[in-house]
């Protein structure tokens, strides 16, 4: 299913079911007083936090929306039924805009209800205006409409580490490793066009795919993806151990995330040196005394060596224990 991050929506309220005009009947004699009940309250709406990060999916085809309108009031002072209430189910990291009236809401937690339009109130029938001096009202209310939107869903990813570098790095291959994701791993650049989420104890992982020079003014695949990090805490920078230039291609992916967004480009970030076992110890040390101007931590990483692998991934457990 294609990941669908971006989405609008048309939704209503319920309207509130119209009061009733009637009068209580005894057989052989004319009408008695007024029996008219209460319309019934329109259905409310409210966006509810799920943990399928594909969902949005779903509202692809179908993005009109309505609540249950409010019964209307019957004879014997029978009160309408209200309206059944609409949830829209919305991912976990949705921003949801009202765009008549600008209200933002936002979905950070699975199970989160979110109250964004109400139903209207039902209307009353003729029995609520008896009085002393009104024992035959004729009168009734209408119920009132449901409130009504237009509202735009975007999805931000809440990660608790972002995986960010060129394509071809290593981010698909470090993901399948530690997380039971299955990212597409290919030997040329381009292949991964969605970002990538992975379990790891608990923690959640993004392969954000597709920064590449030139990705914040839009050239690149990567811009409609930068913004999946901006609510990413760490960052793991991968720069391939066999490039030629690692400090080069650090500040290049630096420079996109701050044109970006200049917030992201302060977040905590470390270096990870992938791919060392494609070059030689020394040929390691040397990257690394390259890299110590960024005043970053740079770890290494090989997802080919079983014990460098193990080292790294315990580092990374313990990270993450502490940022806790
Ligand atoms: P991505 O574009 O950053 O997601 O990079 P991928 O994970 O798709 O990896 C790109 C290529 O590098 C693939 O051919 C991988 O098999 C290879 N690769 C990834 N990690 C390592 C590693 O630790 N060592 C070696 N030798 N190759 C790797
Ligand atoms: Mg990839």
């Amino acid at each position: 299913m294609a990941f669908v991050d971006e989405i609008d929506i048309d939704v209503r309220a319920g309207s509130g079911g119209d009061g009733a005009v009637r009068w209580i009947r005894e057989r052989g004699r004319p009408k008695g007083g007024p029996a008219g009940g209460n319309g019934g309250n329109g259905g409310d709406v409210y966006l509810v936090g799920v943990r399928d990060l594909a969902y949005l999916a779903k509202y692809r085809h179908e993005h009109e929306f309505a609540a249950e309108d409010g019964v209307p009031g019957g004879s014997n002072n029978m009160h309408g039924r209200n309206g059944e209430e609409l949830e829209i189910n919305v991912p976990v990291g949705s921003v949801v805009t009202n765009t008549g009236t600008g209200l933002v809401y936002e979905v950070v937690e699975p199970g989160q209800r979110v109250k964004i339009l109400s139903g209207g109130n039902g209307g009353w029938g003729n029995a609520h205006f008896k009085g002393p001096d009104n024992q035959r009202p004729m009168q009734s209310t209408k119920g009132k409409p449901g409130e009504e939107g237009h509202f735009h869903i975007e999805l931000r990813l809440v990660a608790d580490i972002g995986l960010i570098g060129f394509p071809n790095a290593g981010k698909s291959s470090l993901l399948n490793a530690l997380t039971n994701a299955h990212s597409d791993i290919g030997a040329y650049p381009f292949t991964t066009l969605e970002p990538h989420l992975g379990n790891f104890h608990g923690y959640i992982l993004a392969d954000i795919p597709g920064i590449i020079s030139g990705a914040a003014q839009g050239k690149g695949l990567g811009h409609k993806f930068l913004r999946h990090i901006t609510r990413t805490k760490t960052l793991l920078h991968l720069i391939a151990a066999d490039e030629n230039d690692v400090l080069e291609r650090y500040k290049t992916i630096r420079d996109e995330l701050s044109a970006f967004d200049s917030l992201l480009g302060e977040k905590e970030e470390i270096i990870v040196l992938s791919k060392v076992d494609l070059v030689t110890t020394a040929k390691q040390q040397e990257l690394v005394n390259a890299l110590t101007e960024t005043g970053r931590e740079v770890w290494l990483l090989s997802v080919k060596d079983k014990e460098i692998l193990r080292t790294f991934t315990e580092k990374l457990s313990r990270f993450l224990g502490q940022a806790k």
